[in-house]
């Protein structure tokens, strides 16, 4: 059996993992080599967390909003503090390059920093007298016990789309992060304990299928976030729903770029290199097809290969690195496997990935950047999330094919469309069928006070992620009517309340 340390559960404020017997490896994926074995939870691990919920909740949802924003404020002086440590433990275990994770962390600390306005953003409407010496307002409360499950690529930033809103709006939250690369949710649970979270508002069941069943089925637990592929967001939204829960599941992508002839082809080149292999293409908000309208596509292609060529690929802890390795072994096999796949299909490999390695780190899981030409909309590299550094490029006659193409496709996370010409920009805005929507921005990932996601087979459910829509999801609305006995009228009335 391995010796690689155990990475625990968070219940009740501490660590643990007595009575765990399945464990799962996490490896550093930049060497290929065990650095840790994650303890999967049992039913019995998901009833502790849901039970230290329960009981930590009557208090803590009693709490005024500033003194949770209080808690918010502090948790966010604290990830400054960590900000390189977390970002170190997310490239060890990802495998994604250190600056890349510093980013992440940004990008999670500012839905922190959202979170941290809880009264504001819990203050209601109020209508005075609305007739009769009755006053109407309305009240947003806690739903109680939620969790989120989360995906492997953004272990900081995705649970922090989610913590600080369910906490700040008085719920108590429990995370079952990725299996792949667990270890920050750990960190994050120290700095918000450290912050003054009481015990048992958060906790961290660590875990694979069984725990997320056991917290689909749990009755004590209000909602679900989900966020990860589309067949599993599927089953959770599904599930989640048959038992009454509020659920919103984000699921997998499939984004396109729009290049136009009147685009500039060295601002459209470096934005393709950087959404399509940064991360080594393991981003929902990844470019994995370039649409090159008119004559575009050989200009293209002669920028994009000497920058692909420049590229660095090696272990994301070194700083000269552009792009890291694949998370495990048997997604850089999925990976490769889909290139071989869009070679029998008949698309055009122009730069191959496949069987590339990095000296001195012979065991990681390393696939180059790859790029493909002439991809027909009906072979499998087009219609599939590949989740790797996989372009390709489709080409197409006009601005209306390409939106056509675009709108038809079954995912619809991110878009971007690159042009001068303002006109199309708008049209393109307006008509497209996909939720985030980037002009001359690759990645248009919307900031914490806007809200994130996409539309059809890339979320299911009703609300986005954070900003309002994420203090909506983990709030329950009420509205409260009033008056006092002096404007009350004698006498029951039969007909319909009307405004007086
Ligand atoms: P995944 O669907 O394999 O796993 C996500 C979570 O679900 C993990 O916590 C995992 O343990 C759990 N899980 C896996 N199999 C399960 C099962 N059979 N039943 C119940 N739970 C299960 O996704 P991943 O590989 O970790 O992440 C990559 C995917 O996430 C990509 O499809 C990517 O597009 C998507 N993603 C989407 C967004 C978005 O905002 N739309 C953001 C990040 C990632």
């Amino acid at each position: 059996m391995s010796t690689a340390p155990v990475i625990g559960h968070y219940l009740d404020g501490e660590v643990q993992h007595s009575g765990t017997e399945r464990f799962s490896d996490v490896f550093n994926p930049a060497t290929g080599e065990v650095q840790g074995r994650v303890a999967l939870a049992t039913q019995g691990t998901v009833d502790a967390a849901v039970a230290s919920a329960l009981k930590a909740f009557p208090a803590w949802s009693e709490q005024s909003s500033l003194r949770r924003a209080r808690v918010m404020f502090k948790f966010k002086e604290l990830l400054d503090q960590h900000h390189d440590e977390l970002a170190a433990i997310i490239s060890r275990e990802h495998g994604k390059v250190f600056s890349d994770a510093k980013g992440e962390v940004t990008r999670g600390i500012e839905i922190v920093e959202f979170a941290c306005g809880a009264p504001s953003l819990l203050k209601t409407d109020f209508s005075d007298n609305i007739g009769g010496g009755i006053d109407n307002w309305n009240l947003r409360q806690p739903l109680g016990v939620c969790a989120g499950v989360t995906p492997f690529n953004f272990p900081v930033m995705v649970p922090l789309w989610m913590i600080p809103l369910a906490l700040v709006t008085g719920n108590c939250f429990i995370l079952k992060p990725s299996e792949r690369d667990p270890s920050a949710s750990l960190l994050m649970a120290r700095l918000l304990k450290q912050a003054g979270l009481p015990d048992g508002v958060f906790s961290v069941v660590q875990g694979d299928k069984l725990a997320v069943d056991g917290l689909l089925q749990h009755p004590d637990i209000q909602a679900i976030s989900f966020v990860g592929s589309t067949p599993i967001a599927e089953y959770i939204h599904t599930q989640a729903s048959q038992r009454g829960k509020r659920v919103q599941a984000l699921g997998g992508a499939k984004n396109h770029m729009i290049v136009m002839p009147d685009a500039d082809l060295d601002q459209a080149a470096d934005a393709l290199i950087g959404a399509a292999y940064g991360s080594a293409g393991e981003r929902c908000m990844a470019i994995s097809i370039a649409v090159a309208v008119g004559d575009v596509a050989d200009k293209l292609i002669a920028k994009l290969l000497p920058r692909i060529d420049q590229l660095k690929v090696g272990n994301g802890m070194q700083p000269d690195s552009d792009m890291g390795p694949l998370v495990t072994a048997v997604h850089k096999a999925k990976v490769e496997g889909y290139i071989a796949q869009g070679v029998k299909e008949g698309a055009e490999l122009l730069v191959d990935g496949r069987g590339f390695t990095v000296p001195g780190a012979e065991n990681g899981f390393f696939v180059g950047a790859t790029l493909f030409d002439k991809v027909g909309t009906d072979m499998s590299i087009y219609k599939e999330e590949i989740f790797g550094p996989v372009l390709g490029i489709v080409r197409v006659a006009d601005f209306a094919t390409a939106v056509e193409l675009i709108n038809a496709h079954e995912f619809g996370n991110g878009v971007s469309c690159f042009t001068s010409d303002g006109g199309i920009a708008r049209a393109f805005a307006r008509n497209i069928k996909v939720g985030m929507v980037g002009i001359n921005v690759p990645i248009p990932v919307p900031m914490a006070w806007h809200s994130f996601g996409g539309w059809k087979r890339s979320l299911f459910g009703d609300h986005h992620a954070y900003g309002d829509e994420g203090v909506r999801f983990y709030s329950r609305y009420k509205s409260v009517m009033q008056r006092w006995p002096d404007s009350i009228a004698k006498g029951a009335e039969f007909s319909m309340p009307t405004a007086k």
